[in-house]
């Protein structure tokens, strides 16, 4: 495959360039004051400007649903004490009734839309992760094709 920007040959796909610019080291390094130990990545520019799009995480997914879900109690907590006393008859037994159930119910809607949001993200990095993998990078003029 040959550039289309410049004609030069020198191309190579995102995957292979990232590899190729990242090395696994470890290191003891000594100086007056301490000694450092320490096992690293060490990546070249190249490398980084090819690095495969980051995937959603799981773990930032459920801390965001469980922030979701104190700012959704704290609302229910402030609104709750101004509705309730308008509430007649049937609406107050109703609520009474299911008032402790609330926090459960917005517990598992959160949740599951959590969850949906976080397979869509998954779904989409897929798609991003396999546009990476076919695409192509000029060593000589830095375009890259797909
Ligand atoms: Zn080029």
């Amino acid at each position: 495959m040959n550039c289309p920007s410049c004609g030069s040959n020198k191309m190579k796909t995102l995957p292979v360039i990232y590899g190729s610019g990242n090395t696994d080291r470890s290191s003891i390094s000594f100086s007056k004051r301490s000694v450092r130990t320490g096992s690293g990545r060490r990546q070249t520019k190249l490398a980084a400007s090819a690095s495969p799009p980051r995937g959603p995480s799981l773990i930032l997914s459920l801390l965001g649903m469980l922030i979701v879900f104190l700012l959704a109690k704290w609302a229910i907590g402030k609104v709750a004490p101004l509705a309730v006393p308008s509430l007649h008859g049937q609406a107050m037994e109703v609520w009474l009734r299911f008032n402790s159930l609330l926090p459960i119910a917005v517990a598992g809607l959160i949740f599951i839309f959590g969850l949906l949001l976080y397979s869509a993200k998954r779904k989409k990095h897929a798609v991003r992760m396999n546009e990476w993998q076919n695409t192509w990078m000029c060593l000589q003029c830095g375009g890259m094709w797909k």
